[in-house]
């Protein structure tokens, strides 16, 4: 069991700076998730935070404690490379058992660890089977049970299920999830995959060039993104951005889009110049009497709902609306946005403004 706190991480490649002034919080037995795109510096971060990369500068504190000083095997953690890789001449509970017996443990007492680690995973039935004959769900929760069984403060993840096709990576992903809830061990797992970050965390750092654009709650950046980095990473399809030139000063609750007025939530900063009205799919809806005009470019049925694609003054927005709902390609009609629902991004720095809908979370971030 284990908090995790990484302050102003930096990793210096010669010229190259991977990680950027990262800080954030693990706190003991989250599932925490390092989320972003390839080369953004999960793999980088997470590495650091096992001692297996040395920082060019930061702290990385476990339990309140400093362990820059420490190598990866004083600092307790299980690192989760790829959950295939098995001694392939080893039997299960050899395979399992192995941590322990280097560590010296007793045939005996290894072997009472391994059944409980077995019963935990329900793989009891195939302790004493070669791994080589095993199916691939059996094959990575041997994998897992070889990580768990040294009981490490942390499990450290690195696309663990990367490899696999979607429908048995869904299963592994709820496997997974169940047996962090049963253990409440501290988990960080990088995944470039947002979905699977918002299914499986109880907190996202998410990361982009090697900077911490913001990290809470899956909800919280879903709903209350503070860059436009995050705004388009969740979600599919992203969160549309209008684009315009304007001014709003703090107070202000509502913004003008060529004439029409729009309802915003209580803007609590004042900014000119290029500005973003960041609104997701589903908060947009079609309304033949709303003031803002958009044509339909395409529709695109999903089932329970459809993908609506619109053209505006302002860039293509994308609608989430019920498939019963009657939409022509080629028509136009009138939008409308949920004025609770609304984030105004400052286009040139690219942040969120703070409003009466997000501070609470941009102060928490
Ligand atoms: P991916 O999912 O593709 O692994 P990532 O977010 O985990 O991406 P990192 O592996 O942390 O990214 O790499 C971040 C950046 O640092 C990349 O541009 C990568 O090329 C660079 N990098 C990583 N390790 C080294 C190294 N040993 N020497 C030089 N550059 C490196």
């Amino acid at each position: 069991m284990a908090q995790i706190r990484i302050e102003n991480l930096r990793k210096d490649f010669g010229d190259f700076t991977a990680v950027k002034a990262s800080s954030f919080t693990i706190e003991d037995g989250e599932f925490f998730m390092l989320l972003g795109p390839s080369g953004c510096g999960k793999t980088t971060t997470l590495r650091m935070m096992a001692g297996l990369e040395l920082p060019t500068s930061g702290e990385i504190y476990i339990d309140g404690e400093e362990v820059g000083g420490l190598r990866a095997r004083d600092r307790d953690i299980a690192f989760v490379f790829q959950m295939f890789a098995l001694y392939p001449h080893m039997n299960v509970r050899r395979n399992i058992g192995y941590p322990l017996r280097s560590q010296g443990l007793s045939r005996a007492a290894t072997n009472a660890k391994v059944e409980e680690i077995a019963r935990l995973l329900d793989i009891t039935a195939i302790l004493d089977k070669p791994v080589g004959g095993l199916s691939g769900g059996d094959r990575q929760r041997v994998a897992l049970g070889r990580a768990i069984v040294r009981e490490p403060k942390a499990f450290f993840m690195d696309e663990p299920l990367g490899a696999l096709d979607a429908e048995f990576r869904e299963h592994m992903a709820e496997e997974l999830r169940a047996l962090h809830d049963r253990m409440g061990a501290t988990t960080v797992y990088v995944t470039h995959d947002q979905l699977e970050a918002m299914q499986m965390g109880d907190k996202i750092v998410v990361m982009n060039h090697g900077v911490v654009e913001q990290f809470g709650v899956p909800q919280d950046l879903y709903d209350w993104p503070a860059t436009r980095f995050v705004a388009g990473f969740l979600g599919s399809p992203p969160m549309n951005v209008l684009q315009f030139d304007g001014q709003v000063a703090p107070g202000v609750s509502e913004i003008a889009l060529n004439g029409t007025m729009v309802e915003v939530p209580e803007t609590r900063e004042g900014v000119s110049g290029p500005l973003g009205l960041g609104v997701r799919p589903e908060h947009v809806h079609l309304d033949p009497e709303a003031g803002y005009r958009a044509k339909v470019v395409a529709v695109e049925y999903l089932g329970t709902t459809q993908i609506v694609t619109l053209a505006t003054a302002h860039g293509e927005v994308k609608a989430r609306i019920p498939s019963a709902q009657k939409v022509a390609e080629g028509s136009t009609t009138g939008l409308r946005f949920d004025p609770r629902k609304i984030t105004l991004f400052d286009a040139t720095s690219a942040r969120a403004l703070r409003s009466a809908g997000n501070e609470k979370v941009l102060r928490h971030g």
